[in-house]
């Protein structure tokens, strides 16, 4: 029987662990934790939006997203529906962002632990993994004080995003040494930090805006929805789903800009003339007080001063720029984009460099859209590399 050891147990590394035991390999999951599954515990707001059956090659992102999308669409959001059924969650489905029906993140992960534990998976917490190499005797996971032996490894450690106890940029640093080809770790679905000094006048606010993400003036990726004004810059959906970018270009020094649009849903043109309709039916208004009403008052001194007519007015509440000066911060990051490059891997997720090693999750260059597709490709890249690890001989 193959003996294989995951590190970590997260969301990756609890399918793997499912996975390649259910194929008939002796199998223990290793975890810093006291716990498994934090991470896994706060996601979708402790409802843990499991996927999203809208599955597009666009909303995975990374070096290589071609070779990500191959991996999958040979375990498709509808195997993670069955698998998770299998094992006793039964979803819903909210615009095509799954759910859990009990709407808590803890029955996704008590279903994965019972069945880990049906299928003899062995889980050692407290286990902190400090080094991993290969040995003729076989692959040696080591902690301060201990070496755990196996066959096949599956490294499925998580990035360091979030302030959520073990997450860690152990696998980041282990690549590193190891000379696989990575990419810096760094923060995504985030929200911006933006360069001035007015950001706390509009704190609190939450509005339904437009952001579209400038690199060098061009424009690069626009979304709409919930945009939320902080004392540090911007935040909500929309700014996550252009945060990976927006940070990217910062790294490379180049002009990161979001743009506002306070009133998505107007043309310039049919906001000119709302604005005359309003100038006409209250003449004795200014125009900030014609403001009233149409944004939110914390946004009116800051769209009307300086605006000597209705055109810049109308300039400010429409294109409202952000120069971007970076990520909030990592410890509120939802993911890190970079991590391990899929060149470095084989078909089923295994290093070509060293074989026996496998890898699954956050740790690899792959970066999912806000909606489900990070845990998408944790259960993809996790049930891909545990049935591998389980059957291939070295
Ligand atoms: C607040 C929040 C909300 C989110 N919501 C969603 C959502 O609704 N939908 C979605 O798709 N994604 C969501 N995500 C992203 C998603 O949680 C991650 O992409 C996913 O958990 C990654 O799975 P993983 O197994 O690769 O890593 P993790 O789930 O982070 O698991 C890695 C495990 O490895 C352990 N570990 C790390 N280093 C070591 C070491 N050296 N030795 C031993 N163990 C180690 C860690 O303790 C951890 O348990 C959210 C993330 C956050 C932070």
């Amino acid at each position: 029987m193959k003996s294989v050891i995951v590190v970590g147990g997260g969301a990756a590394g609890l399918i793997a662990a499912i996975t390649a035991a259910r194929s008939g390999a002796s199998v223990t999951v290793l975890e810093a934790n006291e716990k498994p599954g934090k991470k896994l515990l706060a996601t979708g707001n402790g409802r843990c939006n499991l996927t999203n059956m809208e599955q597009q090659p666009n909303r995975y992102r990374g070096q290589d997203s071609a070779k990500a999308w191959d991996y999958l669409k040979r375990f498709t959001a509808f195997d993670t529906l069955r698998f998770f059924s299998e094992i006793g969650i039964y979803t819903k489905n909210r615009n095509g962002w799954m759910y859990p029906n009990s709407d808590q993140a803890q029955a996704v992960l008590d279903c994965l632990l019972m069945e880990a534990r049906y299928q003899k998976v062995k889980l050692k917490l407290k286990q902190q993994i400090v080094d991993v190499c290969w040995d003729p005797k076989g692959w040696q996971v080591k902690t301060d004080s201990w070496t755990y032996t196996a066959d096949a490894v599956i490294l499925a450690c998580g990035s360091p995003a979030s302030q959520i106890e073990g997450a860690s940029d152990f696998g980041y640093r282990f690549a590193r040494k190891q000379k696989l080809p990575v990419v810096s770790m760094e923060p995504a679905l985030v929200g911006l930090r933006g360069i001035g000094d007015y950001y706390a006048s509009w704190a609190g606010v939450r509005i339904h805006a437009s952001v579209t993400l400038y690199l060098e003036g061009m424009p690069m990726k626009m979304e709409e929805g919930e945009v939320q004004l902080t004392d540090y810059g911007i935040s909500g959906i929309p700014v996550f789903q252009i945060s990976r970018y927006a940070v990217r270009g910062v790294k490379e020094h180049t002009r990161t800009e979001a743009v506002l649009d306070f009133l998505p849903d107007f043309t310039e043109e049919a906001l000119e003339q709302h604005l005359k309709t309003r100038q006409k039916h209250c003449p004795y208004k200014s125009m900030e007080e014609q403001l009233v009403g149409l944004l939110p008052s914390k946004l009116i001194p800051l769209v009307s001063r300086e605006a000597s007519n209705t055109q810049e007015l109308i300039s400010r509440i429409k294109h409202h720029v952000v120069t971007i000066k970076g990520a909030s911060s990592l410890s509120q990051a939802q993911v890190c984009s970079g991590g391990i490059l899929l060149k470095a891997l084989d078909e089923n997720l295994q290093s070509i460099q060293y074989p026996g090693l496998y890898m699954a999750g956050e740790v690899l260059d792959v970066d999912g859209a806000c909606g489900g597709y990070n845990l998408q490709w944790a259960w993809t890249s996790g049930a891909i590399a545990g049935s591998a690890a389980a059957k291939e001989k070295l």
